[in-house]
């Protein structure tokens, strides 16, 4: 996540630095880098930033677009309306694709323009390619702040999304095969009928229901085995209370 930067290029509204600061904040990256800001440091800027304080702390100002991106491998431009620049277009979401892969080996930065006239050609033309946020064609300008948003939050379902799952939680078992699966299955609808689960109704229906749900649950062998162990419990209490009636 740290390998990327946002740089907003000539801001005019220092508001717009702090909400930019703020959100960026929100989704997990803190690199904000200012080309030629018009007004900052300013305390519109530290109002807007809402206690994103350690983001502004360090803000880097410099003074081109050059300079904000000497140094890395991946320079993506959003911009809010096609340009005379020929560049591939992409969306926010494969934006996110890209820079997830190129930042692990390399810094990347994306490049915001000023509020009224967003970027120059002269700008675009440094950037791989220019990322457009598909919104309505009669009115497709976001505030810059809010664009920033939108692009530090798909970078940030990206880098949740592509965590390995043993990070994810302690389901580290492997998952049931197809074989263990008809299994387990075998044993459910044994142990239904077992409890006269039925009563008489036929299964078909209920089984195929539950084929579903199990199936989709994606099962690792030892859910397996403890759905298993609750199944056996069910068949013995079944058999004892057959036993005593
Ligand atoms: N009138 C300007 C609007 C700039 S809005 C223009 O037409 O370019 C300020 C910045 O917010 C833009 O330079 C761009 O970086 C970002 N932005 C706004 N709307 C966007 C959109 N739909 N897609 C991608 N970036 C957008």
């Amino acid at each position: 996540m740290l390998a990327v930067r946002f740089v907003l290029v000539r801001t005019s509204h220092p508001g717009n630095i702090g909400a930019a600061a703020r959100a960026i904040r929100t989704m997990g990256y803190t690199r904000l880098v200012l080309v030629a800001p018009h007004k900052y440091p300013h305390p519109e800027a530290s109002a807007m930033a809402a206690g994103a304080d350690n983001v502004l702390d360090s803000i880097v100002v410099v003074p081109t677009l050059v300079d904000a991106i000497a140094d890395c491998r991946l320079v993506l431009g959003c911009t809010a309306r096609r340009r005379g620049v020929s560049l591939p277009e992409i969306t926010p979401r494969d934006a996110a694709v890209q820079v997830r892969e190129a930042a692990a080996s390399g810094e990347v930065a994306i490049v915001f323009g000023n509020e009224r006239t967003g970027l120059e050609n002269e700008e675009l033309i440094r950037c791989h390619a220019a990322v457009h946020i598909p919104a309505d064609p009669s009115y497709s300008s976001l505030n810059l702040a809010q664009a920033v948003q939108v692009l530090a939050y798909e970078l940030r379902l990206a880098q949740l999304e592509a965590r390995p799952l043993a990070d994810a939680g302690p389901k580290s078992d492997p998952p049931a095969t197809a074989e263990q699966m008809e299994y387990f299955f075998g044993h459910l609808f044994g142990m239904l009928d077992d409890i006269d689960f039925h009563k008489g109704r036929s299964p078909v229906t209920i089984e195929q229901r539950l084929r579903k749900l199990f199936l989709h649950a994606n099962l690792d062998q030892r859910e397996v085995r403890i759905l298993r162990g609750i199944f056996d419990d069910a068949q013995r209490m079944a058999r004892l209370a057959k036993d005593r009636g």
